[in-house]
């Protein structure tokens, strides 16, 4: 099974809005992209949400049945381990596995040194094509990234081998993920990374590392923008140089999570996908619900009297929910709007603080972020919630898919 080259995870915490997320997919399509959706939904969401994956291939299966969509779709099991991927089996063609909590930890020595034996050739001045400056290597370098990764990627092994076994060869896409680790990846460590890969027989299709600056969820890129396209470029690069050298999937490509709402970003990397004539995938999750209390607002009365309901509760218990998510927001809690102040805002004013619109001088990121987290709230409102989804669904597809396409797909995947 072969990921597509451009591909665009759209994760549903609620399982709502597969039909306006596909059809944004095909609006793109229309103009001439071809961006091939994976819904994408990890282990954590499922537990806050209190949802079983086969549910995610039961929304994908219909919305591509309702809009007669006959080209490529996936279900991402996003960020599963050996643990966690049992449930995932069935439902899903496309597993992320996540190893960053091994990132760190070391290899047996014997191990280690066997890769740097292995891999002693590339611990020289360097010349990757597409790299403008030569990467110095040193054999010191390659052990220091043996010890840190090394027992990663083997977990990685472990899991892929065991998904394997479960759906067969060639069934599924595989795709690596580290970017939950505390520090970024570089495109020398991504390089040896890549190596390790191949040594675990790993046929990955796409990897995920963490690149550098901060990807805060629902919010827009936090960091140097001119640093963050070198080393896009240059992971495209040693990518592409890991394929030849090292015999990886012809169709291997960086996958950027935490992908919604990165706008100041998407420009780069549109511009380095095309220079390299590469192709990326990029995951979204949250902002698709941030758009569902955003309609719900909109749609005034009862709804707006849930969305106030939503952001009071999430404020007054911000510490548990930002703690799953520590290391991927940035709440000041000074900037936050009183809830009895969010009591009295019309429906719009709602909707002009929550959505992502930084020309906007009612845009309230911390508020937004806040909200972001606050999904485990909605999922406790239970049945009410789900309701209020269909009684307003849409204005609410209307801003779903407005948001993916106009905010998203067209500055990343259709060519102006
Ligand atoms: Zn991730």
């Amino acid at each position: 099974m072969m990921l597509s080259k451009y591909s665009f995870g759209i994760g549903d915490r609620f399982a709502h809005q597969g039909v306006a997320q596909l059809r944004a997919i095909v609006e793109a399509k229309a103009l001439g992209a071809d961006v091939v959706p994976v819904w994408n939904k990890s282990n954590r969401e499922h537990l806050i949400v209190h949802t079983h994956p086969d549910s995610v291939r039961a929304e994908a299966d219909a919305a591509v049945k309702a809009l007669g969509w006959k080209g490529p779709y996936h279900v991402d099991a996003d960020h599963i381990g050996l643990k966690t991927v049992d449930s995932f089996i069935n439902a899903s063609d496309f597993f992320t596995l996540d190893v960053a909590d091994f990132a760190g930890q070391a290899s047996p020595e014997a191990e280690i040194q066997d890769f740097v034996a292995r891999y002693r050739r590339y611990a020289t001045t360097l010349a990757i094509p597409g790299i403008e400056r030569a990467l110095t290597v040193s054999q010191q370098d390659v052990t220091d990234i043996a010890k840190k990764y090394l027992l990663a990627v083997r977990e990685a092994g472990a899991i892929y081998r065991h998904v394997e076994a479960a759906k067969g060869r060639d069934r599924f896409i595989t795709e690596v993920s580290m970017d939950e680790t505390d520090k970024p990846q570089t495109p020398v460590e991504l390089l040896f990374i890549l190596a390790a890969i191949a040594d675990q027989k790993i046929p990955a299709q796409t990897i995920a590392p963490k690149f550098t600056g901060r990807f805060n969820k629902g919010v827009d890129y936090v960091g140097d923008v001119v640093q963050f396209e070198k080393e896009f470029n240059e992971d495209l690069a040693v990518i592409a140089f890991a394929i030849r050298e090292f015999g990886l999937p012809a169709n291997l490509k960086l996958s950027v999570h935490s992908g919604s709402d990165k706008f100041s970003i998407y420009g780069p990397i549109a511009r380095a996908v095309r220079k390299h004539g590469a192709g990326v995938h990029v995951k979204t999750a949250g902002t698709t619900w941030l758009e569902e209390v955003a309609g719900l607002a909109l749609a005034g009365g009862d709804a707006l009297t849930m969305a106030q309901e939503i952001y009071e509760k999430a404020h007054g218990r911000m510490e548990d929910l930002c703690k799953p998510y520590a290391a991927v927001i940035d709440i000041d809690r000074a900037m936050l709007p009183e809830p009895k102040t969010v009591r009295g805002w019309s429906g719009t004013e709602y909707a002009a603080a929550l959505r992502h619109d930084q020309k906007c001088p009612a845009y309230n990121r911390h508020f937004r972020q806040l909200v972001h987290v606050g999904f485990k709230v909605a999922a406790e409102m239970g049945s009410a919630y789900y309701q209020a989804l269909d009684a307003h669904a849409d204005v609410i597809g209307r801003l779903v898919t407005e948001n993916l396409l106009e905010k998203h797909i067209k500055p990343l995947f259709v060519q102006r």
